[in-house]
């Protein structure tokens, strides 16, 4: 039996891992489980899988969740989270918070070599030299949940061997492109948020959904897959493919080029990470190779989408260059989620916040911290700039 914590329970993620952990009671028990808002939700799955642990952002939800009848110990803010993450009783946590506030408690999962289920991108993104640094001095087992690097993991004889010794020339990273793939940069500076979260493919956050309509996503993966597999960017190519049937390929140098194929739900991701090297149910049918349809593939336009470029040019520099890109993406999605600011604006917001900031060597997260701090803040005197016209 494995206990296993759930960072960000009430999210696409995480009720997919709850559902996934709910086919397998035998093996599995939710030890806790964390929640930023949301109150109602949260206690309704605190009635349904009684997890001992709770972790919520503030003291005054202590009240709510125990009005709501909930009966399990009640901790507050990143102390709690990291608390769990690290806690003596658990085996397996899925790092499922959106953005910079799940990197504490993830890394501390690291630190403390638990089975680390990753889908907290921005985690890694932010301080990758220090997070695989962490993994391998802890020995903690970290699985790709983002549905693009479980393929790569999946498409790899020998994880963990270095990708010469595999054989290995490239990673392809598949997107689906989003909903505004065919758009005109004229249409998309009139796209409205409720257009930018309806992904064509995937259910999932608002945060990532922008960032999928943006192209960030997959700028965030890339530098998530040199970090994971210890690759250059050179060697990911990014390849649009709208059907959304292949999650990733892998090269090899003979001449193979092995793909994973599957439906677009999180669950097929999240039980692979969960059971490996085994493999369990997952709730979601197998792919009706018949019913599939053509397969397309196409090159990405960075000019329309500049925020590939930042995120390749970030990574090319280096240090805190990525942490910056993240910061100053999370408040620029945030403000156009606010209808503060306009979607074209976006990458604006990220390339005028790279430019004002000197990069510094990532090696102690005290720097990283910084310049996330300092990105937010300067992004933020930005967004006024792009004020949504009205
Ligand atoms: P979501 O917005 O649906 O859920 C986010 C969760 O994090 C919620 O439980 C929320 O309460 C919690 N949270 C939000 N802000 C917080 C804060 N400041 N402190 C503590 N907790 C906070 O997001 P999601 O779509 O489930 O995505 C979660 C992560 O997984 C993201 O990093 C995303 O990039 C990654 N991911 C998601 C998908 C997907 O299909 N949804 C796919 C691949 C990767
Ligand atoms: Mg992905």
């Amino acid at each position: 039996m494995q206990n296993v914590t759930i960072l960000g329970a009430t999210g696409s993620i995480g009720l997919s891992t709850l559902d996934v952990l709910n086919r397998h009671t035998e093996h599995y028990c939710v030890y806790a489980l964390t929640a930023h808002s949301r109150m109602v939700e949260l206690a309704q799955l605190c009635h349904r899988y009684k997890p001992q642990r709770v972790v919520v952002a503030h003291a005054g939800q202590i009240a709510e969740l125990t009005k709501l009848g909930v009966l399990a110990d009640i901790l507050v803010g990143e102390a709690g989270l990291v608390e769990v993450s690290v806690d003596p009783e658990v085996q397996v946590v899925m790092a499922a918070i959106v953005g910079a506030a799940g990197l504490m408690p993830t890394l501390a999962a690291v630190q403390a070599g638990k089975r680390v289920l990753l889908a907290n991108k921005e985690a890694l993104v932010m301080t990758g030299e220090l997070f695989m640094h962490a993994a391998r001095e802890h020995k903690a087992i970290l699985l790709p949940v983002d549905s693009e690097h479980n393929a790569i993991f999946q498409c790899m004889d020998r994880p963990g061997v270095s990708v010469h010794e595999q054989g290995i020339n490239c990673l392809i990273l598949t997107a689906s492109g989003g909903p505004f793939r065919d758009m005109t940069w004229e249409d998309m500076e009139r796209a409205t948020p409720a257009m930018a979260i309806k992904h064509p493919r995937w259910s999932m956050g608002p945060k990532i959904s922008v960032d999928s309509a943006t192209l960030m996503n997959k700028g965030l993966e890339l530098i998530e897959a040199c970090w994971l597999f210890a690759v250059r960017p050179d060697q990911v190519q990014i390849v649009i493919h709208p059907e959304s049937i292949i999650h990733s390929m892998v090269q090899y140098r003979d001449g193979s080029t092995l793909a994973q194929l599957g439906r677009p739900d999180m669950r097929t991701p999240i039980a692979q990470a969960l059971a490996w090297p085994e493999r369990i149910q997952a709730g979601v049918e197998p792919l009706d190779i018949l019913a599939c349809g053509g397969m397309h593939f196409q090159t990405p336009d960075e000019t329309r989408f500049p925020c590939l470029r930042l995120a390749r040019q970030a990574m090319a520099a280096g240090g805190t260059a990525p942490a910056i890109v993240n910061a100053a993406n999370e408040v620029a999605v945030a403000a156009f989620l606010q209808n503060d600011t306009s979607f074209t604006s976006i990458p604006a917001i990220i390339a005028g916040t790279l430019d004002r900031i000197a990069v510094q060597p990532a090696h102690q997260l005290q720097v990283v911290l910084d310049a996330d701090r300092q990105a937010r803040a300067i992004a933020r005197e930005l967004v006024p700039r792009f004020e949504v016209e009205t």
